[in-house]
């Protein structure tokens, strides 16, 4: 079985295994924030993931908020800026076409509330268009409330300029929120390097457990809680903490500290000697955003006239498992938002299939996917779908 959907989530990595079955057998259990001794070393051994995420991911301590991942921390970043910024004269939010929908649900949210919502096209290569940016972050100086781009597109991999953005905001006094969710844990990151406002995380994207993840806040003080309890997290995200997932985060950033790199290095010259191949053998297929700088482990493929859903029942039936990424209507595959937002036509747009793979795939996987492609597209091309 090859599982080739990391970007969708990825497998819980080995070394979260091990920590795990062995935290769930030695205990303590507790409330970290119980004032007993059982509480207090619960509630260190929490403090001490809190410390670790921090040093790997260049953050301080206190800009670390844990949560259940990236959709609860763009809702509460949007929640804490948007609250009151139309107050301020601030009425303008930008976004990118190819943001993920917890990003663009909000926007739409805020646009519902008098909001103005600017969308910043995206070029062929799957980059967006910096240089519209920086035309309407002149234009609408001053009235800008919120920035929210992406690291990494979850489709295509393709990385953003973000740390470019990052610049131009700070120097504009506009915060910008960045969903790091696809890149942290697949590329080396540093929040306080990268001048970034607010970037958030989900565990399930880099081996650690599901439902856990992280708000890395510049400065926390300005976040409202979405929910309130009693006080936990400084008083950012009530609730009782679930301290045996956040010590998972934890233990998948180190793993991928330590072995994380080397991992990717080798991966990534795998996929483009697979990506080299599969185009000698059909030379009609395309690989999306193949021109720009991408995340190591993501091929977003298509064979123009075959249908991804096609293609992956095929990968499927050789126990691969992909995934199209294109949304159905009515039962016709439709392009996904991303590739039209890339100006990608239906031929191609319908063809995709995303194959990502990540720290625990042997490279040989990419051998075994490059056979199995090759025949579903020899079996498929011959009674082409559209
Ligand atoms: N942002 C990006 C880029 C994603 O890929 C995802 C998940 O696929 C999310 C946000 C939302 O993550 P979650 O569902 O873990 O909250």
């Amino acid at each position: 079985m090859i599982y080739a959907d990391y970007n969708g989530s990825a497998p819980i990595c080995e070394d979260v295994k091990e920590y795990f079955i062995k935290r769930l057998q030695d205990g303590p259990f507790a409330n970290p924030n119980s004032i007993h001794r059982l509480g207090t070393k619960v509630l260190t051994a929490m403090e001490n993931s809190r410390a670790i995420c921090a040093k790997i991911l260049g953050a301080k301590y206190t800009q670390i908020i844990f949560n259940s991942g990236a959709t609860e921390g763009i809702t509460q970043v949007f929640h804490s800026v948007l609250d009151s910024a139309k107050e301020d004269g601030k009425n303008f939010v930008i976004t990118s076409g190819i943001e993920h929908s917890a990003v663009i649900n909000c926007a739409k949210f805020y646009e519902n509330k008098g909001y103005t919502h600017k969308v910043v096209p995206t070029l062929g290569n799957g980059v967006i268009d910096l240089k519209q940016l920086k035309e309407w972050m002149q234009e609408f100086k001053g009235r800008i409330a919120l920035v929210s781009i992406m690291a990494a597109n979850n489709e295509t991999g393709v990385i953003q300029p973000f740390e470019e953005i990052a610049t131009l905001c700070t120097s504009d006094n506009v915060p910008f929120l960045c969903d790091t969710t696809q890149f942290i844990g697949k590329c080396e990151f540093n929040f306080q390097k990268s001048n970034i406002d607010y970037a958030v995380t989900s565990g399930h994207k880099f081996g650690a457990l599901t439902g856990t993840g992280m708000l890395l806040a510049k400065h926390p003080a300005k976040l409202h809680p979405l929910v309130i309890g009693g006080g936990q997290e400084k008083g950012i995200r009530g609730g009782t903490q679930n301290y045996l997932g956040y010590e998972t985060l934890a233990v998948a950033l180190n793993s991928f500290q330590n072995n994380g790199a080397d991992k990717y290095i080798a991966l990534k010259e795998k996929k483009l000697v697979f990506e080299a191949e599969i185009k000698k053998r059909f030379p009609q297929v395309v690989i999306l955003g193949e021109e720009a700088p991408r995340v190591c482990s993501t091929t977003y493929i298509a064979y123009p006239g075959i249908h991804g859903q096609a293609v992956q029942i095929e990968l499927e039936s050789a126990d691969i498992f992909v995934t199209t990424s294109s949304a159905c209507s009515d039962n016709e595959p439709v392009t996904s938002k991303v590739l039209r937002a890339m100006g990608v036509n239906d031929e191609v747009g319908r063809g995709v299939v995303r194959i990502s793979l990540g720290h625990c795939s042997p490279l040989e996987s990419y051998d075994e996917i490059l056979e199995a492609l090759t025949n579903a597209y020899e079996k498929l091309g011959k009674i082409k779908s559209y």
